[in-house]
């Protein structure tokens, strides 16, 4: 729980002409999108590839285990590092503490905790970090 890196990295379909930013945490399941895309479109030009690191993803500790969601598709945020997954916790009115836990803007921090990271308003994420499983 809390803010923490996969144990692995995902895999992604990527392509010059096909915009897509789903995570899959396995090859096997990166190619079977990919054949889904082909059956869209024989003619697309998409591959799959390894991130070079795992993502990190942030859940509540406050005792709703909720994960971190993009607001728009309500997909698990994956971030590139601590420092961006604590950020954008932020930006969704999450509370992360100096012991890396997180808490959502409806659980809150329990009182004592020290804070890592106040919420930066209109700070977003990018929309090339956003996964899902
Ligand atoms: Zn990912
Ligand atoms: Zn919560």
């Amino acid at each position: 729980m809390a803010v923490e890196q996969l144990p692995g990295a995902c895999w992604y379909p990527h392509g010059d002409d096909f915009e897509g930013d789903a995570h899959y945490p396995t090859e096997a399941r990166a190619r079977e999108a990919e054949r889904n895309l082909r059956e869209g479109d024989p003619l697309i030009e998409v591959t799959v590839l390894p991130f070079p690191a795992p993502c990190w993803t942030v859940t509540c500790d406050g005792g709703c285990e909720v994960d971190l969601e993009d607001g728009e598709y309500e997909w698990t945020l994956h971030l590139e590092s601590r420092t961006e997954a604590e950020q954008v916790a932020g930006s969704y009115d999450w509370t992360v503490t100096a012991d890396s836990r997180a808490f959502c803007d409806s659980c809150g921090a329990p009182e004592g905790a020290v804070i890592a990271t106040r919420p930066i308003p209109g700070h977003l994420p990018r929309a090339d970090r956003r996964g899902r499983h």
